[in-house]
This record gives structure tokens, sequence and C-alpha cells, in this order.
């Protein structure tokens, strides 16, 4: 069935795991609009383009070649699939997805995906872009789960990471993203709101699956 399903929610809540085995479950596209925003903060910092210039974020965009394959992302011909998931990303990424330029290019790009119905994750699917979407989910967890969910994720990576710092901005980037005037993360009218603090992502998974089905 042709179903779009959103799963909006503040960083490190679970949405991109349980929202890619989701999909696979009922046999959908996955989208992960995160990676989108990320692509264009990376290329905007890349090209010395700071959030406030919006001329010059209008005319970046406008030749910027934004490729989805499966599993990954081509901006400009370059693959930034591991490119994007920097701290330096994570730092910079809100102040560019604040802008109006910025969210427009995207939201059309996101709608342009749904023809076969889809799984998007992201902070304004249910709000925004897919506001008649077949099942809206708000997935949430406590801040301290989000960034010890993060802190183990890194440290899988091998990389050298201090619990207290991913706290700290895992936080600061939920604020800017809930207190930011265009498209603020916040649950979407219609949508079930599911704290996912004591489930793990099987759990989730089910649950949003056996929703997506009924
Ligand atoms: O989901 P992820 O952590 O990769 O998203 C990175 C950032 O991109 C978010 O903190 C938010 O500022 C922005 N974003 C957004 N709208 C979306 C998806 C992401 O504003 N639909």
């Amino acid at each position: 069935k042709k179903i779009i399903v959103t799963i909006d929610g503040p960083a490190g809540a679970g949405k991109s795991t349980v929202a890619r085995a989701v999909a696979e479950r009922i046999g959908l596209p996955y989208l992960d609009t995160g990676a989108l925003y990320r692509a264009v903060a990376w290329k905007l910092n890349k090209e010395g383009i700071a959030p406030d210039e919006g001329e010059r974020i209008t005319k970046a965009l406008a030749s910027f070649n934004l490729e989805l394959r499966p599993g990954g992302l081509c901006a400009d011909g370059a693959d930034v699939t591991a490119a994007i998931r920097t701290p330096e990303i994570d730092r910079i990424v809100s102040a560019y997805a604040a802008r109006a330029e910025v969210r427009d290019a995207l939201t059309g790009l996101q709608r342009a995906q749904a023809a076969n119905g889809l799984v998007a994750d992201g902070r304004d699917m249910g709000t925004v872009v897919f506001p008649e979407a077949e099942l809206k989910i708000f997935l949430t967890a406590s801040a301290e789960e989000r960034a010890r969910r993060r802190y183990r994720e890194r440290r899988a990576r091998g990389e050298d990471v201090d619990y207290d710092e991913i706290l700290k901005q895992v936080v600061e980037r939920d604020s800017y993203d809930m207190t930011r005037e265009i498209a603020p993360l916040r649950p979407a009218p219609g949508c079930i709101i599911l704290d996912s603090s004591d489930m793990d992502a099987e759990a989730v998974t089910d649950a949003i699956a056996s929703l997506a089905v009924e």
C-alpha cells in the first residue's frame, strides 16, 4: 500500500533506526530528511556562506546537485554519507535549517520522493511536508536517554566522546529546532506520541509497523 508514514522528534530519539526498519518491514522507501539538511549545511559551510546570508544561500542552492542513493547521499558528485555525520555538522546544521531559503528548497525535494509512499523521518514531516500522511508519529525520549544513545553510537564508531558534552549539544539543538520561526519541531495535529525512553528499537518498530498496517 502506498501510504505515507511520518516520524518526527528530537535528536537521538531513534527516528532513523526505527524509520528505516519500519520501511523495510512494510515495504516502503525510507527518506532520511535530516541527511538532506546536513548535506546543505555541509555545502554552505564549505563555501563559506553563513546562515544569515539569505541571497548567497539561494544562489548556492540553485546549482546544488543533491542525489539520493539507497543508503547514501551524493552532493555535487561527492559521496557525503560520512562527511555529514561529524560533530561539526551537528553543531552548525540547525542554524541553516532555520532559514526559509533552505527549507523551501528541501520541502519540494522531499515531496517529490513520495510517489510510491514512504516512511520519512525529520522534524516537520507531519506538520509541514506531509500533513495528509496516513500515520504520523512523534517519537521522543528523555534527553538523558537520547544523549546516552548518541554516546554509544559514537563510541561504537571508535570516536573519542564525552557524555556531558553530547547531552549539552542534544539539548541545545532541540531548543533551537523547537523555537525557530519556520517549521518548529512539535507534534503534528493527529499524531501519535511515542516515548521510547524504556523501549528498544525493535519494540518501537513493532509498534509503528502494526499501526501502519491497521
Ligand atoms: O535528524 P538529524 O539529527 O540528522 O537532523 C539534523 C538537523 O536538521 C536537525 O537538528 C534540524 O535542525 C534539521 N532538520 C529539520 N527538519 C527536518 C529534518 C532535520 O529542520 N525535517
